[in-house]
């Protein structure tokens, strides 16, 4: 397993505590400017074949967390040779309208990948209005169909962020293979998807929720502990095993503005074991494989 020291890396532990010598800190943005420089090779490539990658990213909400993740994926895009259309619908958009944009961008050629922004309008269901978008350009795994087929172990794009938490342990040296895996959170876009990859990369896996009785107890048994969640602090010290490799997907906004994720980082550094952080962790690798997949998609085409 690679990592840096906890010690080392600034905002990731409070200078006011004292990190364990064998806790380390899986950083997530080496391996983001890996895969991008990847994109923008195969996107210049692209370009040349007269197949200019193209992503279609489809908004009706003016929720902030969400204009901030689509200025960060168009920006990221643009660096780096993929064209990136914002399809702002707003946020009273009826749903047929939603649906009718999918399947428009769907049929376009130019289009090779679609994303289909969260949150949407009330009344609005994100499994059934990603239906429209096509599995080929379906580059989060959005479509309930992307869905089965990872859970039938056919090919598929997964949702960005669980293929980010694969890819992370893999950049590490983390084999999921015989390993226990425990999952907090179970939702279709990150948990459920997260916990299938595990799965078929032979982890031995269990999923926690809200409903969960004594989450400690769960989350003390793993050897890999994936938390996406949403809620500040929700993991700490006592929640992990030593030796563990926590992999800490959560996004909140802390009360000084900070980013900080679903574990308590500064108290579970006080163990051994590894940690990756917030931000600079699954974050920067989940932008990076959503234009991975948009390039793969494009090539597809050629
Ligand atoms: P979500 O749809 O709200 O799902 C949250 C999950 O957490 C649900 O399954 C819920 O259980 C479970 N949960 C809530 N409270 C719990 C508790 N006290 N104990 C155990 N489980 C609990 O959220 P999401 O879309 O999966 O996102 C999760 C987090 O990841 C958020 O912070 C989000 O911002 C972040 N995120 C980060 C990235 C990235 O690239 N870094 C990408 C996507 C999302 P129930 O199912 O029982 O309600």
């Amino acid at each position: 397993m690679t990592g840096t020291p906890a010690g080392n890396t600034p905002g990731n532990t409070p200078e006011n505590t004292t990190a364990h010598p064998g806790h380390r800190v899986l950083d997530g943005t080496a391996r983001a400017r890996d895969l991008r420089a990847g994109v923008q090779a195969e996107a210049a490539a692209l370009t040349l074949l007269g197949v200019p990658p193209t992503l279609a990213v489809v908004v009706a909400t003016d929720d902030e967390g969400a204009g901030w993740y689509v200025r960060s994926v168009s920006g990221a895009a643009r660096r780096l040779g993929v064209a990136c259309e914002v399809v702002d619908l707003g946020a009273s958009a009826a749903p047929e309208l939603i649906e009718a944009t999918l399947a428009r961008l769907s049929s376009d050629d130019r289009v090779h990948g679609i994303l289909l922004q969260t949150p949407l309008p009330d009344g609005a269901r994100v499994e059934q209005l990603a239906a429209s978008i096509v599995p080929e350009k379906d580059v989060d795994g959005a479509n309930p169909l992307s869905a089965g087929r990872l859970a039938a172990g056919l090919p598929a794009y997964p949702p960005a962020t669980a293929a980010a938490v694969l890819d992370l342990l893999d950049h590490h040296g983390v084999e999921p293979a015989g390993r226990t895996a425990v999952v907090v959170g179970r939702s279709p876009a990150v948990g459920r998807p997260t916990a299938q990859l595990l799965l078929q990369r032979d982890a031995t896996v269990q999923i926690c929720h809200r409903h969960t009785k004594d989450l400690a107890a769960h989350t003390r048994t793993a050897d890999i502990l994936v938390v996406a969640v949403g809620r500040a602090g929700l993991i700490r010290a006592e929640h992990v095993a030593d030796g563990a490799v926590v992999v800490d997907v959560g996004t909140n906004t802390a009360s000084d503005g900070s980013l900080v994720g679903d574990v308590d980082a500064a108290d579970v550094a006080r163990r051994p074991g590894a940690l990756t952080p917030v931000p600079g962790g699954v974050g920067p690798v989940t932008t990076a494989l959503l234009l991975t997949h948009t390039v793969r998609s494009a090539r597809a085409q050629v």
